[in-house]
């Protein structure tokens, strides 16, 4: 079970619908989830509040949602089967994102706050989200990883947007010079 992080390419591909939920889909989930949970053992301070399939080099418009954000020691999560976003709305806010693919790196990325999400649940049942605040953080956050698209690429040019966790836990700011301009792990096809 392995968690990729940049530059590995397969982040960067689009993944393809599932349509049939068979049990090779639902053992993909549980593959998801449980990455998820054992890498929040491994990092005290940070909640593991989704992931996308092809984190886990699975390319399938699949993805897991902690069902709460709040409570590490509430562990279940929602999969979204071929999550499609029909709109956007609301306004452009900035918040802190993470990404288990981005080891130790938080980025403050603009996203609209609200999200209207079609998808399917794991039994087939088709749903509709009408999201607000930071869900819908999470969830384009996530689909955006079923087309190849990384929250540091909102954030590429924005000297003030980046920031690591110390090691008390604490979220402060990184050097853009140093770490972030040409950092060929994170933007691999710069010159
Ligand atoms: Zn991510």
């Amino acid at each position: 079970m392995k968690i990729l992080v940049t530059p590995d390419p397969k982040l960067r591909e689009k993944s393809k619908k599932v349509n049939k939920i068979t049990p090779e889909i639902r053992e993909i989930v549980d593959t998801m989830i449980k990455a998820n949970l054992e890498w929040e053992k491994e990092h005290p301070y940070e909640l593991s509040a989704a992931m996308a399939a092809p984190q886990m080099g699975f390319m399938k418009r699949i993805i897991v949602i902690r069902d709460d954000m709040d409570n590490k020691e509430n562990t279940s999560y929602t999969a979204l089967i071929d999550p499609e976003v029909i709109k956007t709305e609301g306004r452009i806010e900035k918040d802190y994102e993470g990404c288990l693919s981005v080891p130790t790196i938080y980025g403050l990325v603009p996203r609209p706050d609200k999200a209207r999400i079609k998808a399917k649940l794991i039994d087939g049942t088709e749903v509709r989200i009408k999201s607000k605040g930071p869900l819908t953080r999470t969830l384009l956050h996530e689909i955006d990883h079923l087309e190849g698209v990384l929250f540091i690429d909102y954030i590429k040019d924005d000297k003030d947007a980046w920031f690591e966790l110390d090691k008390k836990g604490d979220i402060v700011k990184i050097d853009y010079e140093k770490r972030i301009k040409n950092n060929k792990e994170l933007f691999p096809d710069e010159d």
